[in-house]
């Protein structure tokens, strides 16, 4: 059991600096977060665009920002538990929260911060019959670690950036030994240089290139063994294959949080704007993933709410101690 102050759900740039505003407070964080890494959309859709409206920084890079929140909650030492979902929040007797994630480890706070921005990422799946029986088994929607495919065969699927930059890296590098890119369009949506790459390696038969299709089934005893392929004028195809790497996208969805008792409202936590609680007294919602009227999703107002929020979670757990705003400038920066 991973004890501390307060419980995050969510390491975006909401989650990460309430850690700073929180240590301020002598109050320890420690975050969840269902994706490998920090940073929320910031790391995961936007990392190299430019943000032009983060205070004090005419402009900053989303993967920079994130790398900074980091440096700036360091000395506050936070807990990670990565790669797994919080998916169930239970009350203890002493007035306590357990968050158990989907992996089942479990952490107890007092405080729960809710920063799950618009939720938990999930692949985009094409309609195929039977896909989640082959799910792990051939069928896989992220790429993790490239060298898992090395030596395989394999058909990757979409038409985005995700779809041409992984099938250019696993035929051009020769990690797979058969790359085919199944796209249901015959231009692409991806950066032109990255479709002319694919054009240039289909030219010289690294790629097997196949447009105007879309992959409608899958065949194999207890993993996947070949893809059966709708050709527009061709009919179907069948190619043998070792994975089906359908790249469509991540699709956002609010996820077990909807599931915790909490008012929701378009998606949304809803929330007492004085200090961010929902309804359930202990829980907070803050960043996107809070609503109340005059709500904007930025990052600047997620910021605020984190701070707003850590006083009041102070208040709760130190009912007898008055807490005095003190300046970062006069009294510093004590970290743990
Ligand atoms: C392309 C793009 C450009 C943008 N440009 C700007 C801009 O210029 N300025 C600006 O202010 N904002 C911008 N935004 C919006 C900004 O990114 C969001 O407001 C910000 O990321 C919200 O931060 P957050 O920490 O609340 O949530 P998020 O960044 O969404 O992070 C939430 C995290 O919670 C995790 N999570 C959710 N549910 C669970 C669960 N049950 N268990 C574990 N983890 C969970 C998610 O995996 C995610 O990592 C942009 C957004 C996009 C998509």
């Amino acid at each position: 059991m991973i004890k501390t102050d307060i419980i995050i759900i969510g390491a975006g740039p909401v989650g990460l600096f309430t850690i700073f505003e929180a240590g301020l407070l002598k109050l320890k964080c420690h975050l969840i977060d269902s994706l490998p890494q920090a940073g929320g959309q910031c790391s995961e859709i936007y990392p190299k665009k430019p943000i032009y409206d983060i205070p004090g920084f005419p402009s900053i890079l989303a993967g920079e920002l994130v790398d900074n929140l980091m440096e700036q909650a360091a000395p506050f030492k936070p807990g990670f538990t990565l790669g797994e979902a919080a998916v169930s929040i239970d009350k203890t007797d002493d007035d306590k929260y357990i968050v158990t994630t989907d992996k089942g480890t479990q952490h107890e706070a007092p405080i729960v911060m809710i920063a799950g921005g618009l939720g938990v990422f999930e692949p985009r799946k094409p309609p195929i019959e039977n896909l989640e029986k082959y799910e792990d088994n051939g069928v896989e929607y992220i790429i993790k670690d490239p060298e898992f495919y090395r030596g395989k065969r394999c058909v990757i699927s979409g038409g985005g950036d995700s779809a041409l930059d992984w099938a250019i890296f696993l035929a051009d590098k020769d990690i797979a030994t058969e790359v085919s890119l199944v796209h249901r369009r015959s231009s692409f949506r991806g950066h032109l240089d990255s479709v002319q790459k694919v054009m240039d390696l289909a030219e010289s038969g690294k790629i097997k290139l196949i447009t105007e299709a879309e992959v409608v089934g899958i065949e194999g005893t207890g993993k996947v063994e070949s893809v059966i392929i709708k050709h527009k004028t061709e009919g179907e195809i069948k190619v043998a294959t070792d994975y089906l790497i359908p790249l469509f996208g991540l699709k956002p969805s609010l996820g077990p949080i909807a599931d915790w008792g909490l008012d929701i409202e378009k998606n949304a936590i809803k929330v007492d704007t004085t200090d961010y609680s929902t309804n359930r007294p202990g829980i907070y919602a803050i960043g996107d993933v809070n609503t109340y009227e005059g709500k904007l999703k930025l990052i600047l107002c997620g910021f605020h709410e984190g701070t707003i929020a850590v006083q009041s979670a102070f208040a709760r757990i130190h009912p007898d101690k008055k807490n005095v705003l003190k300046y970062t400038t006069v009294n510093g920066v004590h970290g743990f």
